[in-house]
């Protein structure tokens, strides 16, 4: 059997899904609390900055994937109004139902589905614009979602990718001190779960930096791929174009 990473630790690839949903069952009431705390507020920043880019119009047709408590498919929503449509999807219940209240009580009834961004059930060419935030690092086989995330955008679409990244040299060693000692010890104080929030720190090391995922999506089909860096790397967007 295959061998990936979960974390810094070595599993079977089979094993990857099932942990990883693991995690998420576990953070998803408190998730949207945590991302607060530990970005400092930062991710919404990213986001915003990210919904900038994807410079939506009314009308436009969206696919965010992995779209967990529904940051993006919230602000997405506003921007393609009721001519277009924005689908909310994830792989995970918890995170798609906490995401769902929150949409309904904003006043957006989405259309929101589980899907697993490695097999997307929509047909070839459905949509403007697909987004990842924060998703795809937990993906198992990330050439295969890249793959598809183009699969189901029209020629000329565009992909987002919003993703942690590699951090500017001279800020690696506080940030990595910072990510693997506060975060679990805030999992732990705050949500009461350490080990989730040890494995979001491990994850993040084990993910491609920006030049390596831009040459991935390159292989996925994407002819030309901007990288914005935020916040010195911690976070780069990915803006991938369908050839
Ligand atoms: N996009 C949201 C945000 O930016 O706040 C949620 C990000 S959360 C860190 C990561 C999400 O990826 C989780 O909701 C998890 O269930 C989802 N996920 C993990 N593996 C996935 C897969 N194979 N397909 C779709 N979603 C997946």
């Amino acid at each position: 059997m295959a061998q990936t990473h979960f974390g810094f630790t070595n599993v079977d690839e089979s094993e990857k899904a099932g942990r990883v949903r693991g995690v998420f069952d576990s953070v998803a009431k408190r998730y949207d609390v945590m991302n607060d705390v530990m970005s400092m507020g930062l991710h919404r920043v990213w986001k915003a900055y990210t919904v900038a880019v994807a410079n939506l119009k009314p009308g436009d047709k969206v696919l965010d994937i992995a779209g967990g408590t529904g940051d993006l498919a919230l602000a997405f929503a506003r921007k393609v109004g009721d001519a277009g449509l924005v689908l909310h999807t994830d792989i995970n219940e918890a995170m798609l139902r906490t995401g769902r209240d929150r949409l309904l009580d904003a006043g957006l009834a989405l259309p929101t589905t589980v899907c697993d961004g490695e097999k997307l059930p929509f047909k070839s060419g459905s949509f403007d614009l697909v987004s990842v935030a924060f998703g795809l690092r937990n993906m198992t086989h990330k050439d295969l979602a890249l793959a598809e995330m183009c699969r189901v955008l029209r020629p000329g679409g565009r992909l987002l990718v919003l993703e942690f990244s590699r951090v500017a040299e001279p800020l690696r060693k506080p940030y990595d001190w910072y990510s693997l000692n506060v975060l679990p010890l805030m999992g732990k104080l705050i949500a009461n779960d350490s080990a989730s929030y040890r494995y979001l720190a491990e994850s993040i090391r084990m993910h491609p930096g920006q030049a390596e995922l831009k040459a991935m999506m390159q292989s996925a089909g994407f002819g030309h791929v901007d990288v914005h860096n935020l916040t010195a790397g911690v976070v780069a967007l990915h803006a991938g174009i369908k050839c």
